[in-house]
């Protein structure tokens, strides 16, 4: 059995370690060089959220404990208001409840040598997909070579060359949704002897109504910053092109961030805006050839779920290969068909977080419902919020959570709108009425 991965990202990596495990014969082509020697692309420290859902995957490898020492614990949100007072929102119940911030580079090359120890799995750096004939399961790339596989999962990323092959074949549809934001990456640097000049274990957050910073620590003590703006419009990456009127912008909104970037001209006109979109697609399959992970479901970044559902893919397509024990046309259409509610609905939801961090964060009523959420969550063992299914329980599905959540949610700022204390708020009614919802 020989199985051929476009893309050796944060997916594909990962799933040809899953694909090794089976025995597979594996191939693993990488448009990009090998960072292991030369470096990663870019050069500069990005950084991810990693969570339950990936991590239920490193564990199911056995290498988790590889991994997870790679990644700082973040137990909350530490809000910073306009005149830098910080307020800090644990994201679960416990201290078992908490988001990871993990290197993407980091991350990848340790997937990419654990995939390597496989004596039949072989990583191809410096080779890019160039086309692909469904019929005939074959694929050329830019250095003239060409193979042929029994399977081909292309994990080749939001602008997938093989999604746009499937689109071409009249058989794939796809729309791209575009938000009306960018984003542009910039860098607390570390404090003296390494120190962490903010919360090292927090996310940040710097919500400012129609636009939002934030800022997750790297094992090195500095912080990846990134501000998400409008393109457009009259304080937007468009108009804030000077040195003077971007730092004027900082200076007005996120004083206590700029003072610890030293560097922030530089960066700001160094890194460039990055795109927003939502990607939705289908089908996901032609003849023996798959896409995965961002591929078929690239997502804004605002639910911090985007990688970990790529990995929760792989453990699904995984499961399927034992449920239906290698009949291939069965696994690819059962695969998609199941998969597809739940990946649409981490889109939706991360389109709807963005507005509820930008928006809501610094919002009295949305504060009392966070403080509201967290004691039921303390008290009762069974209630989970939204981000807690999303993020923490894997056993909730992405559409369930999706549609569970929403409704305790509008309800619980239903309550909170009419009340200044929540202590005056009688719990166990709140948590019969939250149990009659779902
Ligand atoms: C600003 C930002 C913040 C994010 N934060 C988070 C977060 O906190 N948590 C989270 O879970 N997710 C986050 N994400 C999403 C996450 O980055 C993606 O979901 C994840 O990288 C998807 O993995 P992938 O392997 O499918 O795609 P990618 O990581 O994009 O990998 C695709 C790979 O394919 C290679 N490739 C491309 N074309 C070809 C070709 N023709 N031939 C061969 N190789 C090719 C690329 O070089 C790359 O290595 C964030 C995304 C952004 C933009």
């Amino acid at each position: 059995m020989k199985v051929c991965i476009i893309g050796g990202g944060l997916a594909g990596s990962l799933l040809s370690i899953y694909m090794a495990r089976r025995g597979y014969d594996v191939e693993v082509f990488e448009k990009r060089s090998d960072s292991r020697l030369k470096g990663y692309e870019g050069g500069r420290s990005i950084n991810l959220a990693l969570s339950h859902r990936g991590i239920r995957a490193l564990k199911e490898l056995g290498i988790a404990e590889q991994i997870l020492p790679l990644a700082i614990p973040m137990h909350g949100r530490m809000i910073h208001d306009l005149q830098g007072n910080q307020a800090f929102f644990p994201y679960g119940k416990d201290n078992s409840e908490y988001i990871n911030s993990i290197s993407r580079g980091g991350l990848n090359e340790a997937l990419i040598s654990i995939a390597e120890e496989y004596k039949h799995v072989r990583f191809h750096f410096e080779t890019s997909c160039q086309d692909i004939d469904f019929e005939t399961n074959t694929i050329y790339f830019n250095n003239q070579l060409q193979t042929q596989a029994d399977l081909i999962i292309a994990t080749d990323g939001a602008g997938s060359v093989v999604r746009h092959k499937m689109i071409a074949t009249g058989k794939v549809n796809e729309s791209v949704d575009f938000l009306d934001h960018g984003y542009k990456e910039l860098e607390i640097p570390a404090g003296k002897d390494g120190s962490f000049l903010i919360d090292k274990n927090s996310l940040h957050i710097w919500g400012r109504d129609s636009f939002l910073l934030i800022a997750l620590p790297n094992l090195n003590g500095s912080f990846t910053v990134t501000l998400f703006l409008q393109n457009k419009g009259e304080e937007s990456f468009e108009t804030l092109d000077t040195p003077e009127k971007a730092k004027s912008f900082f200076h007005k909104y996120f004083p206590d961030a700029l003072a610890l970037m030293p560097d922030f001209e530089e960066d700001f006109f160094k890194n460039p805006v990055g795109v927003l979109a939502t990607l939705k697609t289908y089908p996901w399959v032609v003849n023996k050839t798959l896409i995965l992970g961002d591929a078929a479901h690239a997502v804004v970044p605002f639910y911090g779920q985007g990688m970990n559902a790529s990995f929760e893919d792989c453990i699904i397509f995984n499961d399927l290969i034992d449920e239906y024990k290698e009949d291939w046309d069965k696994i690819l259409s059962v695969y998609q068909e199941i998969r597809k509610k739940d990946t649409d609905a981490i889109a939706d939801l991360a389109v709807e977080n963005f507005y509820e961090m930008r928006d809501r964060v610094n919002d009295e009523e949305f504060q009392r419902m966070r403080k509201l959420e967290h004691l039921l969550e303390n008290t009762y063992p069974k209630y989970h919020s939204k981000y807690s299914m999303v993020t923490f329980h894997p056993e909730f599905p992405y559409s369930v959570a999706k549609a569970k959540g929403n409704k305790q949610n509008e309800y619980l700022l239903s309550l909170c709108k009419n009340i200044t204390d929540i202590q005056s708020i009688n719990i166990q009614d709140v948590y019969e009425k939250l149990k009659n919802l779902s």
